[in-house]
């Protein structure tokens, strides 16, 4: 069975196709610049690129560029489109309706269109990207796989904010939480790694790249996570502030008269590692500046590692223990340093990681002590592959 992934943004694109039978990427690519002078498609096989550029007013033309490419004669890697036997669409947001992945129906899309207000960036790209392929591929089922879902198990009183409760029911105003097919692709690898059965672990999982977040995964449910409503919240970020005392947003007001526009700009886009230290969001540079002596690089990290260290803390409490500790995403995958800095200081929870092991990059290897008590592990994140797997669970009973 082979499966189309396909997560659309507002102007790009991007694709993989997956043989289920290996779970081998057959080809996977890129669309950018949707809808704007300069469309161009990037489309790889085999470490071989292919690049398309030609006009893409809309979506549905870039599908149908990214259909052409895949079944072209000199760079295609099937003969015919009959060949995708589903497509599985990464949707952001599934609100309280979706915990689990679903079959894309009427029903659904109508379901996606009611959750534009809680996402309001990301939602209608999504649902663009999933009419232009119905309409492309009318015969195949697609799936939609939601950020949100896996979080849908926290208990109330981990995503209730103490807002007045009429908030809650008239907006849905609560704790969402995001990146959730990427923890939950990591916590079944670990559980995997570990040879034990999820349903007996205890696992705090990081996803630390441009966007971060923690998740407390509880038997593999997630018991809590630090973004909210939406992926604002918890964590500092590459450019995004975390959490911060919202008494600031009014006071920043009145003091400055920034708009409320301007205040959302700056917390989402100006703030966080790139805000604190007036380097970069890029954590390679603001570590290099850090290295050559430069104080605010130095003080943004060590905030950063300090909000990742609290939350750990946080859920080993809230999960009444930990059996093991994933590093993942850009930053997880790929920075001994900031993984060392995260885990010094946690030996009273059990936690110590071998200094040899932990210079890898982006491979899954455990990388703790073997005396530690908690397993810590580097495992790189692959949604892309839990949303193929979640769409063939679907489809493969579909007559
Ligand atoms: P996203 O998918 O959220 O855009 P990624 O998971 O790709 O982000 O992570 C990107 C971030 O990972 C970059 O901003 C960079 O700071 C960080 N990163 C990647 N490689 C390294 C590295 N070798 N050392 C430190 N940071 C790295």
């Amino acid at each position: 069975m082979k499966i189309l992934v396909m997560n659309c943004g507002s102007s790009s694109l991007k694709y993989q196709l997956i043989d289920m039978k290996d779970e081998n990427v057959l080809a996977k690519g890129l669309v950018e610049r949707i809808g704007i002078k300069g469309s161009i498609l990037t489309h790889r096989v085999n470490g071989q690129k292919h690049i398309v550029e030609q006009p893409m007013e809309d979506h549905k033309v870039a599908v149908k560029l990214v259909l052409d490419a895949l079944v072209d004669k000199e760079y295609g890697v099937i003969d015919d489109m009959s060949e995708i036997s589903a497509v599985g669409h990464r949707v952001v947001h599934g609100g309280e309706r979706y915990a689990k992945s679903v079959l894309i129906d009427e029903k659904v899309m109508k379901a996606l269109k009611d959750c534009i207000p809680l996402a309001p960036l990301h939602n209608p790209p999504n649902i663009i990207g999933i009419n232009a392929c119905r309409q492309l591929m009318p015969d195949t089922p697609m799936v939609g796989v939601f950020d949100t879902a896996f979080h849908q198990t926290m208990p109330d009183y981990a995503y209730m904010y103490p807002l007045p409760y009429e908030l809650y029911e008239k907006y849905k105003i609560r704790k969402y939480g995001f990146h959730g097919t990427s923890h939950r692709f990591v916590s079944i690898e670990a559980a995997k790694l570990m040879g034990k059965d999820i349903k007996e672990l205890k696992i705090i999982t990081c996803h630390l790249g441009n966007g971060a977040s923690i998740c407390a995964v509880d038997k593999g449910k997630s018991a809590d996570t630090s973004m909210g409503f939406t992926p604002l919240a918890g964590l500092a970020m590459g450019t995004r502030c975390g959490d911060i005392d919202p008494a600031v947003i009014p006071f920043l007001m009145n003091a400055t008269g920034l708009s409320i526009n301007d205040i959302d700009v700056m917390m989402n886009k100006k703030s966080g590692v790139l805000g604190v230290s007036g380097v970069s969001s890029d954590f390679r540079d603001v570590e290099s500046a850090a290295n050559s002596g430069n104080k605010r690089a130095k003080l943004a990290l060590d905030l950063y590692y300090h909000r990742v260290k609290s939350f750990i803390g946080a859920y080993a409490a809230v999960l009444n223990g930990v059996d093991a500790i994933v590093f993942t995403a850009g930053l997880g995958e790929n920075s001994a340093t900031s993984r060392a800095a995260v885990c010094g200081g946690l030996g009273y929870l059990g936690i110590k990681i071998d200094p040899e092991k932990n210079n890898i990059r982006g491979e899954a290897l455990e990388i703790s002590t073997s005396d530690s008590k908690v397993k810590v592990f580097v495992i790189p994140t692959n949604e892309e592959l839990m949303i193929a797997r979640d769409t063939k669970d679907i489809v493969k009973n579909l007559k």
